[in-house]
């Protein structure tokens, strides 16, 4: 059994990159039998956002993956929260000195910059000059005496190499000379990611470590730190970077150019997705393609069979493309998926945001219409708000279809007003009374239909319209009507 975490910082929302790897996460927790932990990574205080832990468990619990250890719930390797371990990340630094693994920096900020700068000048690359690495006894006894306040930093050999083995990637080789000696437990006691991560990884008995690539070259201090403790590695798994649709960049917030010279941002944040009213098991499925592979041909699935599929050597080590287009086609087939009673129920919010106080039974009998033309849940309310508020009566010109005039439009319209106040109210005998009208008035069907359906809907392009007719009713149908002619 797998027991693996995501481990977000509540510096930010749920991004889709986030989202996909607490995705595999789970995937393989339930495929082994195993745990999935949630652990939140809060030791950077100066970049805190305060309802970001909120907005990470609220739509990881949106998108189905529900944790088995973590905030809310608990568990036998707690506290979750790094914020809450500080003992354990102290004791890990203080047991690394005295191993030899690491050493107390008392470098002064203005001292690092100064070396930076010189670095910069001299055209190499920045880093740490390893300069209290080397202090003598009598030094360091100094310093000490002095009360000066000191980081804890990594003792990277000078010589060798550190190799990262990799389940996707094979062994990745870091010549230790290029690493830097890092900082693990900083000044005020709090532990960098470096320390932290490896600490808890491995108290939590962490077995497989999935996150995105771009934590490749911080891999190296990581294997470094195992080997320090003496601690058993868990399985690496980098995942591959996600593109935006161009295939040139990383996904990204980023504003891009529109064709028609407008500009707008990528939606990145699993809320953003689903405000815009994509379904959760539309994203779940979705995301849980970008690197890897379901099978050769079905790209369809639910969790269960995802879980039933899953393998970490299928994940792709090439980048995943991110296609919004692809998702809202997606998003499409899921809508269809839905029972009506369950489409109603998921448009009701959308209902609500648009300002029309509406019941899933009211929507129930009107969601067929529209379950085939939309591809998000934010696109209903366009398509039914006539249903649940009155509408502007249209301008007699907007009434006017092709190949006819302002009389003639106002003739067929007096026509059908005529012919609804008798007929039966089914959908068939209207569809039939109507049908039988354009004839009668030597009109096509779609001259006689599109003035009824600005009048009784105020927009050209809305569902079918029998049935439309059929549930707004005698009543406000013969009243559009009437105010159109008027
Ligand atoms: N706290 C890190 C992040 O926010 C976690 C990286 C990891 O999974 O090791 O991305």
């Amino acid at each position: 059994p797998a027991r693996v975490r995501f481990a977000p910082s509540p510096t930010g929302y749920l991004h889709v990159g986030g989202a996909r790897t607490a995705l595999f996460d789970w995937l393989l927790a339930r495929k082994t039998g195993g745990q999935f932990i949630l652990r939140i990574e809060d030791t950077d205080r100066k970049r805190y956002v305060p309802d970001s832990l909120e907005d990470i468990k609220e739509n990881l619990r949106w998108l189905g993956l529900q944790w088995d250890e973590g905030p809310d719930v608990g568990g036998p390797y707690g506290p979750y929260f790094q914020s809450e371990r500080l003992e354990h990340y102290r004791r890990a630094a203080e047991d690394l000195i005295a191993k030899g693994w690491a050493y107390r920096c008392y470098c002064t900020p203005e001292r690092l910059a100064e070396v930076r700068e010189a670095q910069q000048k001299a055209g190499k690359a920045p880093g740490y000059d390893r300069h209290c690495r080397f202090l003598s006894d009598e030094e360091r006894a100094q310093l000490e005496a002095e009360g000066t306040p000191y980081v804890v930093r990594l003792k990277v050999p000078l010589e060798g190499e550190t190799v990262v083995n990799d389940l996707i990637r094979g062994e990745i080789r870091f010549e230790n000379k290029t690493l830097e000696d890092v900082v693990l437990l900083k000044s005020d006691g709090y532990p960098t990611y470096h320390l932290a991560v490896v600490v808890d990884d491995h108290l939590m008995n962490i077995t497989h470590v999935l996150r995105g690539d771009e934590w490749i070259p911080s891999a190296p201090i990581h294997v470094m730190l195992y080997e320090a403790f003496g601690w058993e590695q868990p399985q690496w798994v980098h995942l591959p970077l996600i593109l935006d649709p161009s295939g040139k960049g990383k996904l990204s917030k980023r504003k891009k150019k529109n064709p028609d010279g407008t500009e707008s941002e990528n939606m990145t944040l699993v809320r953003e997705f689903r405000e815009a009213g994509y379904l959760p098991e539309a994203m779940f499925n979705f995301i849980a393609l970008l690197g890897w592979a379901y099978s050769g041909d079905e790209e369809i699935f639910t969790p269960e069979q995802a879980i039933a599929k899953f393998d970490l050597k299928d994940i792709k080590k090439s980048p995943a493309v991110f296609s919004y287009e692809k998702l809202e086609w997606m998003n499409g087939v899921y809508i269809r998926k839905l029972s009506p009673e369950e489409l109603a129920e998921r448009i009701v919010p959308f209902m609500q945001k648009a300002g029309l106080n509406v019941t899933a039974e009211q929507l129930v009998p009107l969601v067929p219409d529209i379950q085939e033309r939309i591809k998000t849940l934010a696109e209903a309310p366009d398509m039914l708000d006539f249903f649940f508020r009155d509408i502007e009566t249209p301008a007699p010109e907007a009434l006017i279809p092709k190949k006819l005039d302002a009389e003639g439009t106002r003739r067929a319209l007096e026509a059908a007003r005529a012919v609804l106040a008798e007929v039966e109210w089914t959908h068939d005998a209207i569809e039939a009374a109507l049908r039988q009208l354009a004839k009668d008035l030597g009109l096509k069907a779609g001259q006689l239909f599109q003035p009824i359906r600005i009048a009784i809907t105020g927009k050209r392009v809305a569902p079918p319209l029998f049935t439309t007719i059929e549930h707004l009713g005698r009543e406000r149908v013969l009243e559009r009507l009437d105010r159109a002619i008027a």
